[in-house]
């Protein structure tokens, strides 16, 4: 039989995750020849043997990669045999093309703790052991092709132990980048608040120590800095609070095992399968009550944030605790500190120790935060562990930049049929997150090697992201406006042609009109959309104010449903408030002074959130619904009544009637969780109407819900199941948040239509 030679150029996720080893030795266990060597676009094969060996290689190739790789294409091509013997790996080569997929930094795999643990092994207790299916990938690499020259362990120079494993095709740390040892590679080291370093033989055990006794330690992880505390411990997790000026939001807590996690909150199958993958999220878990953990940890809170260790050292630290409290290493809202200085200046005066280490890292990545709705995965905040795995597209698209919006901003590259987003960068409200802002868009754009066309931005004039699109010269910019730019991310990630049926609810986005936006009904595909329902406008006492403040929201609404019969309510919300600063709130509210108008869902909730006596002050953005959701049972509830008003070409609904309803309730005493139910049961109403009411117009059968309102469970699955049974098609969002998170990629998808119609 003739031998054949076939070359495979593949794209996918092929390089730092074990490929050119796992393609070396399924070329030698066929006796096949050839090579293998990483590209620019990913890799390349060339091998050569006997027909049905070949067939058994690339059938190889496409079932038992290793569990990093992704294949997203292979392109083959015969070639005339050269009748060499040998396999080999060949060396990179830079090309100009660069579309190799970078792979996110993954938790350390079962081998390597087999071998942390032995302590026979030369590896014993290193807290960096890694392999080729394992450990630091995007966090520390400056370029691509990915090869340890291009990433922060250059300076490491491998001992000979090391390098043979290296270079031993049969060994599982041939050609692994981060490959270390405890003689050649990164180590840790123990310091006090000032970094004067400690006398410790083991740094490692000395902070477990140290944590055991209440201190509070800054530990550098995979992609920055994180504070440490025992989470069993309240005095200490209320240490940590009050210096990081971090008084309600709740605390995610790292826990060596899930035994361990389901002492302290329930875990479904689905959620035990996310806590265990490789990227090892935060997962938001229904609390126990009474729990072990620290009540300062999570207060006021149903749910829990919990994840397991992923690196080494987060194992080696871990032993013997029921969970420690890991927080972001920042004071409030900034971002992740990175490097050692840095951190010793932002995290001294909250660190009591820091555990740092000499491996940099180069780009921050905070946790990622998500949940499981039924076998569904939500996120809420996508980071290390999914970035920077691309969105696919429905097809090619050129090549954009979206900057996002201002709050949990993320920004969006597209190349060909991938949309990249960036991890979280934040709140774009201070010079260090923009900072990390700029830093990141010039990172990827060099990894991913684009040269966007356009720069797409929100609306909102006031937008840090939206002032530096435009101020960028010599590109083309384009506005998307925010409600749309929801809808249409959610419409990319399932592929959907459009025109929909969009429900785009969330707290704030700037409307056309210049008013404040975020109960929206929208017809729309890429290229532009048309509002055709919303919210009935209420004013937004005091601007800004009114959204830290949810009593100011419940004002509006009572304004609007009641005017002057306000004064002879006898509602505890009206009690509770200063006289004075009452009758001036409804000064503003009728001569609209600094009060925009806004027909925000999200307002709403606060509003009801403030009216049941909940929160009338929110410590951070979405508490109040967040704390009306949660008091939401199960069950069925009777909606409150509202009404549907027709303005123009507009769909208006008009709250007026649930207020005055809920307001009976409160005067009966109901219960919170009732009014609550029943007021999950409204919205859930006047949405499936809105969506009812279009869908009649334009004969469209499929819904697409985004926005930041529909990270309330009750809302979104109450609201789904509601027009699911309809016959409507409804899609939600499951690899980027429906939150401003997942802004950008709505965003390139429709500068991406638009420039492409432009061409046409
Ligand atoms: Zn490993
Ligand atoms: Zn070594
Ligand atoms: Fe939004």
């Amino acid at each position: 039989m003739n031998n054949l030679r076939v070359r495979a150029e593949v794209q996918g996720i092929v390089q730092g995750v074990g490929f050119r080893p796992f393609v070396y030795q399924a070329a030698r266990k066929r006796r096949l020849s050839g090579f293998v060597r990483n590209t620019s676009y990913g890799a390349l094969i060339e091998v050569e043997g006997a027909p049905g060996d070949l067939d058994a290689f690339f059938l190889d190739l496409r079932e038992k990669l290793p569990p990093l790789a992704r294949i997203t294409s292979i392109n083959t091509t015969r070639l005339k045999p050269e009748g060499r013997a040998e396999f080999v790996i060949q060396h990179s080569e830079a090309q100009d093309q660069r579309t190799a997929l970078i792979s996110p930094d993954v938790a350390v795999c079962p081998d390597c703790l087999a071998e942390m643990s032995d302590p026979l092994d030369r590896r014993y207790r290193y807290p960096f052991i890694n392999c080729t299916n394992c450990g630091p990938r995007y966090t520390i690499i400056t370029d691509v092709p990915y090869d340890r020259d291009k990433t922060s362990m250059r300076v490491f120079t491998m001992c000979p132990d090391c390098a043979r494993e290296y270079h031993d095709p049969a060994d599982r740390r041939f050609h692994a980048q981060p490959n270390a040892c405890p003689v050649c590679g990164p180590q840790v080291e123990l310091t006090d608040r000032a970094g004067r370093p400690l006398e410790a033989l083991d740094p490692l055990r000395a902070a477990s120590d140290l944590l055991r006794a209440g201190a509070i330690v800054a530990v550098k992880g995979l992609g920055g800095f994180h504070l440490a505390v025992d989470a069993a411990n309240d005095q200490a997790v209320r240490l940590l609070r009050s210096r990081k000026r971090r008084e309600e939001k709740p605390l995610a807590v790292m826990s060596p095992d899930l035994e361990a996690v389901r002492k302290y909150a329930f875990i479904s199958p689905a959620e035990e399968r996310i806590l265990a993958s490789i990227q090892r999220p935060v997962v938001l878990l229904a609390a126990r009550n009474p729990s072990p953990l620290a009540p300062s940890v999570a207060p006021d809170n149903k749910y829990v944030g919990a994840f397991l260790p992923y690196t080494p050292l987060h194992h080696l630290l871990l032993k013997g605790f029921l969970a420690l409290v890991l927080t972001s290493g920042n004071l409030s809202e900034e971002p992740i500190c990175l490097d050692n200085q840095e951190a010793l200046r932002r995290l001294g005066g909250i660190a009591d120790y820091f555990l740092w280490h000499n491996r940099d890292i180069y780009l921050r990545a905070d946790d990622s935060v998500v949940r499981a709705a039924g076998r569904k995965l939500r996120q809420v905040r996508r980071s290390r562990g999914y970035v920077p795995v691309p969105v696919f597209l429905k097809r090619p698209q050129p090549q954009v930049l979206a900057v996002g919006g201002e709050l949990k901003n993320t920004v969006c590259l597209t190349k060909d049929d991938r949309a990249f987003l960036s991890q979280h960068l934040g709140d774009l409200e201070n010079p260090a997150a923009l900072d990390f802002f700029e830093l990141t868009i010039g990172h990827l754009r060099r990894i991913l090697d684009i040269a966007p066309e356009a720069i797409a931005y929100d609306l909102h004039p006031d937008y840090l992201s939206t002032k530096w699109a435009l101020e960028q010269t010599g590109i083309e910019l384009i506005g998307v406006q925010h409600h749309h730019a929801h809808i249409a991310g959610a419409m990319a990630e399932h592929h959907l042609e459009g025109p929909v049926i969009g429900l785009s609810c969330d707290g704030t986005g700037y409307g056309e009109d210049g008013r404040v936006w975020g109960g929206e009904l929208l017809l729309c595909d890429y290229a532009g959309y048309e509002r055709r329902g919303r919210l009935d406008y209420v004013p937004l006492p005091g601007g800004a104010a009114a959204i830290k403040e949810p009593w100011r929201m419940a004002v509006s609404y009572l304004e609007a449903a009641y005017g002057d019969e306000i004064e002879g309510l006898d509602l505890e919300l009206l009690e509770r408030q200063d006289p004075r600063r009452l009758d001036l709130l409804r000064q503003v509210i009728r001569k609209k002074v600094a009060s925009p108008e806004t027909s925000s869902l999200g307002r709403l909730f606060d509003g009801v959130a403030a009216l049941l006596g909940l929160k009338d002050r929110a410590a951070f953005e979405g508490q109040a619904a967040m704390m009306l959701e949660m008091c939401c049972p199960e069950g069925r509830f009777e909606p409150y009544p509202y009404d549907l008003a027709r303005e123009e070409d507009l769909w208006i609904v008009k709250p007026q009637p649930l207020i005055r309803a809920l307001v009976l309730d409160l005067d009966r005493r109901a219960s919170k969780e009732e009014i609550s139910g029943r007021f999950h049961r409204t919205v859930i109403a006047f949405l499936a109407e809105l969506a009812r009411r279009l869908a009649a117009e334009t004969r469209i059968r499929t819904v697409v819900l985004s926005g930041g309102c529909f990270q309330n469970q009750v809302l979104t699955e109450g609201l789904t199941r509601e027009l699911v049974s309809e016959g409507f098609n409804v899609y939600t969002q499951e690899l980027v948040p429906a939150n401003d998170g997942g802004l950008s990629l709505g965003q390139a998808a429709c500068a991406g239509a638009r420039l492409s119609a432009a061409k046409r």
